[in-house]
């Protein structure tokens, strides 16, 4: 194997396909008023059929709420306005990450910024290439997200992808922050967000997707149980509550707060736009190697 060679080059390309399927299966699925919880189990369900995991929850995030936004074992929330849909999918941990988003109340101003988010996506993977500056990559993305009057989220962004890790390595800006690094050879998702709003995220209450974060001795018999099956079945990636419910039951919860608070766990934040502008998002992983470019969604 030479240098250049990726890890995993036929893992990422049959999680790739897997997941371009998944997305169109879910252009289908969702529908506005659908329970949130029976869109994100359909495609959960989809991917495990077509021989993939899931990489992390599948993401299901709507208007000012940027992402981070899954449902939860008993949520009620019904499929509605600006819909981000993001997914991942795993073969033997190595991860494909995508996204896109919908407009389910036939609004305008939703299709522009999703046309946004789409364009900027177009325009950042033309100019990546490998040795490229990152700035620029920020740069294309900005510049067309504002010639549609919207703004980038400025601190969320692209990431690399390790083996069991969404985010991995090198981050991706969504606007020119005069990073001169240079992009290596690797796998990468690039994902612009545009929106009405002031161009910020910040941390709303918790998710309910977790996140293993340190390994220590419990005494907890339940709590113990729970955190081997988290550590042998979703090593280092992303996983829920509801997952967990599914296995367990409701006694779950108990384990997972307790796990939360011995810091064990980590609970990531709804990830909701400062101003409360709505938000679109389109994202693709790309591979780059060997000083070409392929998006593998
Ligand atoms: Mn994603
Ligand atoms: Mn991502």
């Amino acid at each position: 194997m030479t240098k250049e060679e990726i890890e995993g080059v036929e893992e990422y390309r049959k999680a790739g396909h897997i997941a371009k399927e998944v997305k169109e299966y879910a252009r289908e699925t969702v529908k506005s008023e659908v329970p949130l919880i029976e869109i994100a189990e359909k495609i959960e369900d989809k991917i495990v059929r077509l021989g993939g995991k899931p990489a992390f929850p599948v993401n299901l995030s709507i208007n000012e709420i940027a992402a981070h936004y899954t449902p939860g074992h008993n949520d009620k929330t019904k499929a509605s306005g600006l819909l981000k849909v993001d997914l991942g999918v795993h073969i033997s941990g190595f991860i494909i990450d995508t996204a896109f988003s919908l407009d389910l109340e036939n609004n305008n101003e939703n299709k522009t910024l999703i046309l946004a988010s789409e364009k900027a996506l177009q325009k950042a993977i033309e100019v990546t290439k490998q040795g490229i500056e990152i700035w620029k990559i920020g740069q294309a993305i900005q510049e067309t997200i504002t010639s549609f009057n919207f703004s980038p989220i400025r601190n969320l962004s692209g990431h690399e992808l390790g083996k069991y890790k969404v985010h991995a390595g090198l981050t991706i800006p969504n606007y020119n922050n005069n990073n001169k690094t240079r992009l290596g050879s690797g796998v990468y998702a690039i994902e612009p967000f545009s929106t009405t709003g002031s161009g910020l995220v910040n941390e709303s209450k918790s998710s309910g997707i977790y996140i293993l974060q340190e390994k220590k001795p419990i005494r907890n018999l339940l709590a113990r149980k729970i955190l081997a099956f988290i550590e042998e079945k979703y090593k280092t990636l992303p996983f829920c509550e509801r997952w967990l419910v599914k296995e367990f039951g409701t006694k779950s919860l108990l384990a997972l707060n307790f796990l939360e608070k011995e810091r064990i766990l980590y609970n990531y934040p709804v990830l909701v736009e400062k101003s409360h502008g709505k938000v679109s998002q389109a994202e693709h992983t790309v591979l780059i190697a060997k000083n070409k470019i392929k998006v593998l969604t």
